[in-house]
């Protein structure tokens, strides 16, 4: 078997991406299903590390907007990713994956405190790791801290599973003729503030050679198939 081109990667997902058709919080169902993409993934040779986000839960900028202090609500949304990260790697294990959650901000009754060296062992060891509680830092997303995990761990590329089949030049929710992008570059996703992921992450992975690729999630073994190099997607490099 060739080695795939994208051996080592980071899937982000945003926190909505595990309420399925719900409002709020997490979807066993849902998260069973993301789960056996990540498997169908592994399966076919790469390694995985996952970020997920906590907007399903709660947003520190929203909630400040409503009169939390800022940085409270931000530790507050890094404990929801972190009730997320749980939720995931308990759907990974029920799937038969072998899973480590590492957190920013340690809390070791919960889960592994991030350590680089340690979560570089478990990928070797054939398990897949979840960096929880994004960057550690208020004022930062998840985002962010999937482009700094990537970086450390010297990923192929971030994989960000999103509800459209990838980058347009308008909103393809809203302009019926919006169109994809195959390939576009860091520069031009930042001047036209094309909102793949925010403008800190997308610098980060510019500056580091991230490739991001920006998928489908919702449609069942796309993760496998766009590593494969047969789904539809856009590649930001
Ligand atoms: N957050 C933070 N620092 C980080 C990552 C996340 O303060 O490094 C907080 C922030 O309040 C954010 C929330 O956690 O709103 C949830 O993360 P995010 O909004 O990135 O989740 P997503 O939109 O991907 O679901």
């Amino acid at each position: 078997m060739p080695a795939p081109a994208f051996r080592r990667i980071l899937l982000k997902l945003s926190g909505e991406a595990l309420m399925g058709s719900g409002q709020f919080g997490i979807d066993p169902q849902e998260t069973a299903r993301i789960a056996g993409e990540v498997k169908l993934a592994q399966a076919a040779g790469h390694e995985l590390c996952l970020v997920v986000g906590g907007g399903n839960i709660f947003r520190g900028l929203a909630a400040s907007q409503q009169g939390f202090d800022r940085a409270n609500a931000d530790y507050m949304g890094m404990l929801a990713t972190v009730m997320n990260a749980l939720a995931v790697q308990n759907a990974l294990e029920q799937a038969g994956v072998d899973t480590r959650v590492q957190s920013a901000i340690p809390m070791p009754s919960v889960c592994e405190p991030y350590i680089r060296r340690r979560a570089e062992r478990h990928l070797e060891k054939g398990r897949v790791v979840i960096f929880a509680a994004g960057t550690g830092n208020p004022y930062f997303t998840t985002d962010t801290g999937a482009a700094l995990r990537a970086a450390e761990m010297k990923c192929d590329a971030i994989f960000k599973g999103t509800s459209v089949d990838g980058v347009y030049d308008a909103d393809p929710k809203k302009v019926p003729t919006a169109t994809r992008y195959a390939e576009v570059s860091f520069s031009k996703v930042l001047a036209d503030d094309l909102r793949v992921m925010d403008a800190s992450a997308i610098a980060m992975c510019r500056d580091n050679n991230i490739p991001i690729v920006v998928f489908n999630i919702r449609e069942t073994g796309n993760l496998a198939r766009v590593l494969a190099g047969e789904g539809v997607s856009t590649i930001v490099k």
